[in-house]
């Protein structure tokens, strides 16, 4: 009897998790995604998929009233709709660099050393950009690797000034020790000098081997557009250096705390800087590009990705992409204006 009533009582509590959901998508897509409580509310994976469905759902009916308010006056609702899509990724980055003050307040780092370490990250991640041009003889490119999916890579990592030349792309026949289903690596090193006056005068990245690009047995597993979605997820993590930052920070903060850098990596504000770049390599080119946009979206409908990515990224993505539909939309009607004396044909 009470074991009922415990189950009960957490029924309705994920009910009014799932309503709730729906509600924010209905009335506030971009507010309700990037509510820190909103982060985690879902992390199961049946309780994902209903709110998945449920954030369709609601988006799908406030697209059709949208549509017939929006329709008078385009333009407007063009700019309003460029706007958002501009504030997202403002938003976004500016996640990650308030996450480096939060890693360093739970390290406990003083205001110096947060200064000295924001600016030796900036350096090294401008060095990582520029080595982007020098050539690696070393790369090398899995011959099974599908024509398709290495011309996604190829005109992603273009987009970023990579040319994929330089980037290896592989298929592993052992499983990601992480469970991942495909992954980019880079072995490199870099130095830095501290001035006296706390300036650093000297920056530089570089390769040790070329950048990689694995796929694990479980990429293959997928259907063709959750494939084509993970070449656009780890290109655009190699394109913004992900692994690079998260290395750097990593380091910097066991060089100044002496403690190990993999503990500071397990800590919880770091694994939140992780969650941040994973959000990035998918709401980035979704913002940048339409059919990214409707990629990704159907991707995380049903690829669940636990202890990461949640709900709200799934209604982010869902937000952009209707963001996109409206747009394209809005640019339809100015083109083909409807008649006013002929409303049917
Ligand atoms: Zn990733």
């Amino acid at each position: 009897m009470i074991y009922q009533r415990l189950k009960m009582k957490k029924l309705s509590k994920k009910c009014f998790q799932i309503a709730l959901i729906a509600l924010f998508t209905f009335t506030m897509p971009s507010y309700g995604s990037e509510q820190p409580w909103y982060n985690s509310i879902i992390s199961e994976k049946r309780l994902y998929n209903m709110s998945v469905a449920a954030t369709n759902f609601a988006m799908g009916i406030r697209t059709i009233i949208n549509k017939s308010i929006m329709a008078t006056n385009p333009d407007k609702f063009i700019k309003m709709y460029k706007n958002r899509l501009a504030q997202i990724e403002k938003n976004i980055r500016t996640d990650e660099q308030n996450q480096f003050y939060e890693i360093a307040k739970e390290h406990g780092l003083r205001d110096m050393d947060v200064k000295t370490g924001l600016e030796i990250i900036n350096k090294i991640n401008l060095s990582y950009r520029e080595s982007h041009n020098k050539l690696n003889p070393n790369a090398v490119h899995d011959k099974n690797i599908s024509p398709e999916l290495f011309s996604i890579l190829q005109k992603k990592l273009a987009e970023g000034n990579i040319d994929i030349k330089n980037v290896s792309v592989t298929n592993s026949d052992i499983p990601s020790p992480d469970g991942f289903d495909a992954e980019n690596r880079h072995s490199y090193k870099y130095t830095y000098a501290i001035a006296q006056d706390g300036s650093i005068p000297f920056a530089a990245y570089s390769n040790e081997e070329p950048i990689n690009i694995i796929f694990y047995p479980k990429f293959h597993l997928h259907n063709k557009s959750i494939q084509q979605g993970s070449c656009i997820h780890e290109a655009t993590h190699v394109i913004e250096g992900h692994n690079v930052t998260q290395g750097i920070v990593a380091t910097l903060i066991g060089g100044v705390t002496q403690k190990n850098p993999s503990d500071v990596k397990e800590s919880k504000s770091f694994q939140k800087l992780v969650q941040i770049h994973e959000r990035q390599a998918e709401v980035l080119p979704s913002l940048k590009d339409r059919e990214a946009a409707s990629l990704m979206r159907e991707d995380r409908f049903t690829g669940y990705y636990p202890n990461m990515l949640y709900g709200e990224h799934y209604l982010q993505l869902s937000d952009i992409d209707e963001t996109h539909k409206m747009i394209a939309y809005l640019e339809d009607i100015k083109k083909y204006p409807p008649n006013p004396y002929h409303p049917y044909y």
